[in-house]
Order: structure tokens, then C-alpha cells, then sequence
């Protein structure tokens, strides 16, 4: 079994209207990602730059009511633990508060709080900010997640990403099954493990990914840092701790240098317009368990000038993507924000 970057090219043609009907000739790429197993299409048509974000319909709505994660609120209108789960009730740790989903979708669901402030701008997420946010989630995976395989950490920026409320949060998530896109990177890990005596899939993803060069952005403490081969999204940056470790491995200094690449991306996001977003952070909670330890920040952005959503029948209803920006494009304009 090798890991095979697979492109397939057709080109199509039609008389274009904007060119006095003369015939345009348009290249689309079919990708297949060795990793993930996800098929991209990925178009030659050029986007007009985003403009710059503008959140300010969602702050103003959200001033509307009580916010329940801010300070004043929180103690009164959010879920407490039952005595004998914790009895402390929330998990506090440097501005940020864990307690139960109201909502809850899976054994072990979790809500963190992020910070004190209402609201932040993507670059304002600092790496003290989101390390004290992973770091208190890990917390929260060892004492309320006890039997549990798998996890994940999530985030909704904002309402157009699917966030509830403006105030930063995450959804913390375990259970003894992986989800399903857990279930198939776990199947591919294991297969690619006994075909190549115990070879790591991910380690060696991040061996080709590095020589190839063109979708490497560098590694950063535990992980490294790429854009994946197969985009889920127009914007899709992702970080991968190799050889069977997951969150709750990681030592407090690397958990700082996994924080500090997450704020380097998001920085980039605002400067490049990209206002919504999804975070995931899959990980298993037991070592040996198969699950790669993949990070993923995609977009969610609406297209200028229309405003169409980049989501489409295409992803909800055939499991693949559509993005106009090559995952190499996208890791050469984020090598500037990379280096600092
Ligand atoms: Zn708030």
C-alpha cells in the first residue's frame, strides 16, 4: 500500500458570451487524499478577494438577551455536573468553564467557555487563550470521559458556521464510537499499518508532504502543519501529531506550540476575510486505539459578490468538495503569517 496523491484532469470547453463567444478551454482536477480517503474537485475559476469580515448583525443580535457564557451569567444560567460526576460542578481553569451540553449529541458533551470576552475577532484568539482552552479540555476528557475511545474538540465561529451563540466556545465530544469520518481515517490508518509492518500513516503523509513541499507550512511542537492534498473547504489548513499520540499525550509546553499554530491561522483568516469557521480536533483517548490525531480549520465563507454559501448539494449530498483555491496557493499566501 503506498500513499498515492491522485489527480485526474479533464478539460472542458464552451463559447464564452464575455469573450465574443470565442472558445474557453477550463481544466478541472479530480483529488483523491492517501490520508483522509476525501475526493476534492478543484476548479481553475478565480474568486474576487472576500473583503474584509463583519460580525457586527451577530454582536448587535446577540445583545438582544442575556448572554449565558458571560461572567455576570454564567454561574446562574448554565448546566452544573451532578455531585457524584463532579462535584465541583464546572471545570474552571484560566477564564475558561466546562459544564454539561444542554443539547447533548453524544455519551461525553461538553460546552467550554473560552474566555471572559463576549465576543473576539478570529486574530484575536491569542495562543494563551486557545492553549488554556485545549489544555482545560484535556482536563475534561480525564475525569468526565472515563470509558470513552474517542474525541473530539469542536468549534463554530459564529452563526454562519452554526454557533448558537457570539461568546467563543467549544464542544467537547467522546464516546466509545468514532464518528464517522473518525471511523474511515481509523480504517485507513490500520490498513495502511498492516500493510506496511506497522508503518504509520500519518508519519509518513507528513515525510511525503514535507518533501513534496508545495502544501508544507512546518512543524510546530508535536504537530505538523499543512494544507490537506484534498481540501474539505475553500480555506482548509491542518495539523497532524503522528505515531499514536493524541490530545491528552501532550505536554503543557506542547499543547502552547499546537495553541500558537491554531492563532497563526486564524490571524491569517481575518486578514484574508474569512469570518466563519469550523475546528475539529480528533483524537483518541486511549493509546492504540488507531485514530491519527488530526487538527482541521476550514471555512466557512459566503462568495462575493452574491453572497453564495461555499457549502452546496455537492458536499451535503455526495460527500465531495468543490474549492476554486489549490491547497498550494492557499499554503503560499499563508507562509507570510507562518514565519510571523
Ligand atoms: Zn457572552
Amino acid at each position: 500500500m503506498e500513499l498515492k496523491f491522485e489527480i485526474t484532469r479533464s478539460r472542458t470547453r464552451f463559447l464564452d458570451p464575455f469573450k465574443k463567444f470565442e472558445t474557453t478551454e477550463l481544466d478541472i482536477e479530480s483529488r483523491k487524499d492517501p490520508l483522509s480517503g476525501d475526493s476534492t474537485r478543484v476548479l481553475s475559476f478565480r474568486a474576487r478577494p472576500l473583503g474584509p469580515i463583519d460580525h457586527q448583525v451577530y454582536i448587535e443580535r446577540s445583545q438582544e438577551r442575556p448572554c449565558p457564557f458571560c461572567p455576570e451569567n454564567l454561574e446562574r444560567m448554565t448546566t452544573r455536573y451532578l455531585p457524584q460526576d463532579l462535584p465541583e460542578g464546572r471545570l474552571s481553569q484560566g477564564g475558561a468553564t466546562v459544564f454539561p451540553n444542554a443539547f447533548p449529541y453524544e455519551a461525553m458533551n461538553a460546552v467550554l467557555v473560552l474566555c471572559p470576552e463576549h465576543y473576539l475577532r478570529p486574530s484575536q484568539f491569542s495562543t494563551e487563550i486557545l492553549a488554556n482552552g485545549l489544555s482545560l479540555a484535556a482536563v475534561a476528557f480525564k475525569r468526565l470521559a472515563k470509558g470513552q475511545t474517542y474525541a473530539s474538540v469542536n468549534w463554530n465561529y459564529l452563526m454562519p458556521a452554526g454557533a448558537g451563540l457570539v461568546h467563543p466556545h467549544f464542544q467537547l465530544a467522546a464516546g466509545k464510537s468514532p464518528t464517522r469520518f473518525q471511523a474511515n481515517l481509523r480504517t485507513r490508518a490500520r490498513a495502511y499499518a498492516r500493510a506496511k509492518e506497522n508503518g504509520d500513516i500519518a508519519s509518513d503523509y507528513i515525510l511525503a508532504e514535507r518533501q513534496a513541499g508545495a502544501r508544507w507550512l512546518g512543524r510546530l511542537g508535536p504537530a505538523s502543519w499543512l494544507t490537506p492534498f484534498a481540501p474539505r473547504a475553500i480555506y482548509d489548513v491542518m495539523a497532524l501529531i503522528p505515531c499514536d499520540k493524541g490530545l491528552l499525550d501532550l505536554k503543557p509546553g506542547q499543547i502552547e506550540k499546537l495553541a500558537q499554530g491554531i492563532s497563526r491561522v486564524l490571524a491569517f483568516f481575518e486578514s484574508e476575510g474569512v469570518g466563519y469557521f469550523n475546528f475539529t480536533l480528533h483524537t483518541q483517548l486511549k493509546s492504540g486505539a488507531g485514530l491519527p490525531c488530526m487538527l482541521r480549520l476550514v471555512s466557512r465563507v459566503d462568495i462575493p459578490p452574491m453572497g453564495v454559501d461555499e457549502i452546496n448539494y455537492f458536499e451535503k449530498l455526495h460527500d465531495e468538495m468543490i474549492t476554486f483555491l489549490p491547497p498550494e496557493e492557499l499554503a503560499q499566501r499563508l507562509r507570510p503569517h507562518w514565519a510571523g
